[in-house]
């Protein structure tokens, strides 16, 4: 089990295994968050915090949404807007040990512009 936390510890989620594949994504959003995302199904991500703690924010569409620390800030993940528990989830391991993710690969994609890898 790794466990993410928020900065001030209020916002907390668990996921059973270590990634193996991180996206850093270069698009509107993703660039500024800083954010590094790991997928995975949205039922086997343990979410551990109470709604009033978090904000989340989406633009445009409106299919996705970031959820983020009300206190803090920090983002904790994104999920799609429509059937969030029924889809994927992109967890920011930004907010796991580091050690959790020293062996992951990461990958560069290119979300601004042609949704493929750069690398
Ligand atoms: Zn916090």
């Amino acid at each position: 089990m790794i466990e993410a936390s928020c900065h001030c510890g209020a916002v907390r989620l668990e996921v059973s295994r270590a990634p193996r594949t991180l996206l850093d994504c270069n698009c509107s959003i993703c660039r500024r968050i800083g954010g590094l995302w790991a997928y995975y199904r949205s039922q086997s991500v343990r979410l551990r915090y109470r709604k009033r703690d978090v904000e989340t924010y989406s633009w445009g569409e409106r299919s996705i949404r970031y959820v983020r620390c009300r206190r803090c800030g920090c983002v904790m993940h994104h999920e799609r807007t429509r059937n969030p528990r029924g889809s994927t989830l992109g967890v920011n391991v930004r907010n796991f040990d580091p050690l959790a993710i020293a062996k992951a690969r990461v990958r560069r994609f290119d979300g601004a512009k042609t949704w493929k890898y750069l690398d």
